[in-house]
């Protein structure tokens, strides 16, 4: 495996995900209670927590797929949480969205499951620039010879792969991974964590990776997020977080080591 992506890769002087004071409910559950969060372009930042403690929630909002109660979240320079319409679709082609479920489309082989998010957002482009599209985002996950196979004849890694290639085509600056090697053997998550710092340094993207995957977070990401009760803990490096004396932090390392 590939090792951390070296220093230079991130830039701090441009920061391309700022969110202050963020605050989400459903009904009495409070899920997010005061986020401040900081992305610099190139960097990649795990977000680790308990089941349910929010994680999705969290880059669903970076994605515009749900709206803030309170606080201002800013990506790429845009405030999300205002805006609307085809000022939101504008900013999402350059938001990379892989699903923990990967999200294909049964029905359609995987040229076609890449042409089809390309095609749909950017119109008049000829056949011959769909299919090098299509071809470079295969190349990158390392899976050009199963351009035909249909999302069940793939095994489950090959379709997280897949499913990044078809986020890769509208060649996103910022990744929003949910969960990348959830339900995956060792080999394919080793390959998955590998991939993770390829599209970093091929697309130059910054990422969110949410993960419950300690190797993932220690090998793919540059800081750490600890979601506890709504809020962040710390964000630092991985052995900064991993060496605290909070017990929350403690259990959450001592259950997912095994
Ligand atoms: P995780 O950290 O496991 O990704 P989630 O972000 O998916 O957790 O969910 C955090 C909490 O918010 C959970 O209790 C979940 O049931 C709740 N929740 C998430 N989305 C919704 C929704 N659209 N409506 C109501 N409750 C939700
Ligand atoms: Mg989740």
């Amino acid at each position: 495996m590939k090792n951390k992506p070296i220093e230079h890769i991130i830039n701090r002087e441009e920061t391309v995900i700022a969110i202050h004071g963020l605050y989400k409910s459903f009904g009495e559950l409070n899920v997010l209670n005061g986020i401040d969060l900081r992305l610099y372009r190139g960097e990649n930042i795990a977000v680790l927590g308990k089941s349910g403690s929010g994680k999705s929630v969290l880059i669903k909002i970076i994605a515009g797929l749900l709206k803030p109660d309170q606080g201002e979240v800013i990506v790429l320079g845009k405030q999300v949480d205002q805006l609307q319409g085809k000022e939101m679709d504008a900013l999402r082609l350059h938001i990379g969205f892989s699903f923990q479920n990967s999200a294909l489309y049964d029905s359609m082989n995987v040229y076609q499951n890449l042409a089809f998010p390309l095609t749909m957002n950017i119109k008049n482009l000829s056949r011959k620039q769909v299919d090098y599209a299509v071809e470079e985002a295969l190349d990158a996950v390392g899976l050009k010879d199963k351009i035909k196979e249909l999302p069940a004849e793939l095994s489950g890694g090959q379709r997280k792969r897949i499913g990044i290639a078809r986020t890769l085509i509208l060649k996103p600056e910022i990744m929003l991974y949910d969960e990348p090697t959830a339900g995956l053997d060792p080999i394919s998550c080793a390959e998955i964590n590998a991939l993770i710092i390829e599209v970093q340094q091929r697309y130059k993207t910054s990422s969110v990776i949410i993960t419950h995957d300690l190797t993932c977070a220690k090998n793919t990401c540059d800081r750490i997020a600890m979601l506890i009760d709504g809020k962040f803990f710390k964000v630092g490096k991985f052995d900064e977080i991993f060496s605290s004396d909070n017990k929350q932090v403690k259990d959450f390392f001592t259950y997912n080591f095994i």
